[in-house]
């Protein structure tokens, strides 16, 4: 049996800053698991062919890199957004590690642009959003780009491999061993078992289910989050200049006068794409900005959060399912102008073709989202539109694109420790996949927590 210091589930960015951190910190013998492809090899043949062909793992998710190696690479460098992390280290150690964060992705090739620093432009927004019901976070971002994203990540898998840590891709764990209530290394799909004296799991939203089934196996205690619904938006890209020039990301919130739901503005990209994310057998919107090409539009979605109470436990399988209901209906992603949707028709590709806003997502089907979405979730949305609309004239346009639905599944919260670890001796648990955070800063960071308490243990 192969044996090292720490085994590693998972390669995206909370798997990678651990290794990082450990390497820094000593010498481990370190083995990295990933059951996705390596970097070269995550060409996604839907963004070829513009055919999603189910690759079993898609390889927009799993891989080298994992779910961020094809995302936007915003860095929000702000202990408000992107996770729970502050729950478990506290506020202040979270803002020193979100600053060590964006100094390791800078050492990498991070681009030195940072939005959001003149305070007065700030200031001045954030009272207009005041003005507007809205509650601006105000936030510093760094925009890697998705094309600077790659060039990042096969630095880091470089500089790892340089320092002798072992990567292993196409490599599925299948079972942690765990022997007396300590962890004793993972079981590999292959077959084969590999010997880790610490374990890290980090297996993302993709393998989120996984982990959760080996919570269960285990008896982990776990606890749901909540599940984030509502569509994409996409408008001018001078209609969002007011927000994005300043802020690249206007991190917004909105308290809905009907239901008093919370519904907030998400990964904005300005002069981006509209594109699609097929996990399993659902397919939602998301968007992207690329660091060389522009496009004329920018995009954001709108999400409205629910957290279910007692004794419904499953926000996860709603989410799919209400995601389902726009497939069956739309055959993939439905695209809605603002104005049919408030005139209460479907858009059809005519109405679509008349609209000032041409869409970069061509693909998607015009139809009529108040099919697909509950009246609670239409109504949190078009107040929030109204609202935006004055304070970024012409989001609330008719001929505003919507896309429908975006989705954003949280997994099952684990219950851990400070430092990370579960009940299991020895094996830790962080990153998006945990259910502790939700965006690459704050899963890199959780990388590092768990990292620093392996290397504190060995002293
Ligand atoms: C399209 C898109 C755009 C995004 N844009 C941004 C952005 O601009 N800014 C931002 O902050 N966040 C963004 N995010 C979110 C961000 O990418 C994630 O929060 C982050 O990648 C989570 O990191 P992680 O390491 O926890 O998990 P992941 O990045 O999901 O990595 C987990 C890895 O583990 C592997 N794995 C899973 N199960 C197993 C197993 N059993 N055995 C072996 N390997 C396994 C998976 O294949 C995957 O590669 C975006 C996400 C997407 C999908």
């Amino acid at each position: 049996m192969e044996r090292y210091d720490v085994v590693i589930v998972g390669s995206g960015p909370a798997g990678i800053f651990a290794a990082l951190e450990l390497i820094r910190r000593g010498k481990f013998k370190i083995l990295i698991l990933e059951k996705g492809p390596s970097l070269e090899k995550r060409s996604c043949p839907e963004r070829i062919t513009g055919e999603c062909i189910n690759c079993r793992p898609c390889r927009v998710t799993s891989g080298w890199g994992g779910a961020g190696a094809f995302s936007d690479g915003k860095l929000t460098l702000t202990t408000d957004v992107g996770g729970w992390l502050g729950e478990y280290i506290g506020n202040t150690e979270l803002a020193q590690l979100i600053d060590y964060i964006d100094s390791i992705y800078l050492e990498f090739g991070g681009s030195r642009e940072i939005h959001g620093t003149n305070e007065g432009k700030v200031r001045n927004l954030s009272r207009r959003a005041t003005l507007a019901g809205l509650h601006l976070i105000p936030m510093k971002v760094r925009h890697l780009g998705t094309d600077r994203c790659f060039d990042i990540l096969r630095l880091m898998r470089d500089h790892l491999e340089g320092h002798g840590v072992r990567i292993k891709t196409r490599t599925r764990a299948a079972h942690l061993i765990v022997e007396g209530g300590e962890v004793k290394g993972v079981h590999l799909a292959s077959g084969e078992d590999v010997f880790g004296r610490y374990v890290i799991l980090a297996p993302g939203r993709e393998g989120s289910d996984w982990l959760a089934g080996e919570a269960d196996r285990l008896g982990l205690e776990t606890t749901a989050n909540a599940v984030d619904i509502g569509v994409r938006v996409e408008v001018p890209a001078a209609v969002l200049a007011p927000l994005t020039e300043e802020l690249y990301e206007a991190k917004l919130v909105y308290y809905s006068k009907s239901f008093e739901d919370q519904v907030r503005t998400f990964c904005v990209c300005p002069n981006g794409v509209v594109a699609p994310e097929i996990t399993d057998d659902i397919t939602t919107v998301n968007g992207h900005s690329y660091a060389e090409k522009k496009t004329d539009n920018s995009n954001f979605a709108l999400l409205v959060s629910t957290a279910f109470t007692e004794p419904f436990k499953r926000p996860i399988d709603y989410g799919k399912y209400i995601a389902r209901l726009a497939n069956l209906l739309g055959n993939g992603i439905i695209i809605q102008r603002l104005g049919d949707l408030k005139a209460g028709r479907r858009s059809t590709p005519a109405r679509v073709a008349r609209s000032v806003v041409e869409p970069t997502y061509a693909e998607a089907t015009p139809g009529d989202l108040s099919f697909v979405l509950p009246y609670r979730y239409l109504s949190d949305i078009l107040e929030m539109i109204e609202a935006l609309d004055k304070l970024a004239p012409g989001i609330g346009s008719p001929g505003t694109l919507l896309y429908g639905v975006e989705v954003k599944f949280y997994s099952l919260r684990i219950k851990l420790s400070p430092e990370l670890e579960t009940k299991v001796t020895d094996l830790f648990a962080v990153g998006d996949g945990a259910g502790i955070t939700r965006g690459l800063v704050q899963s890199s960071a959780s990388g590092v927590v768990a990292a620093r308490a392996i290397a504190g243990r060995r002293g």
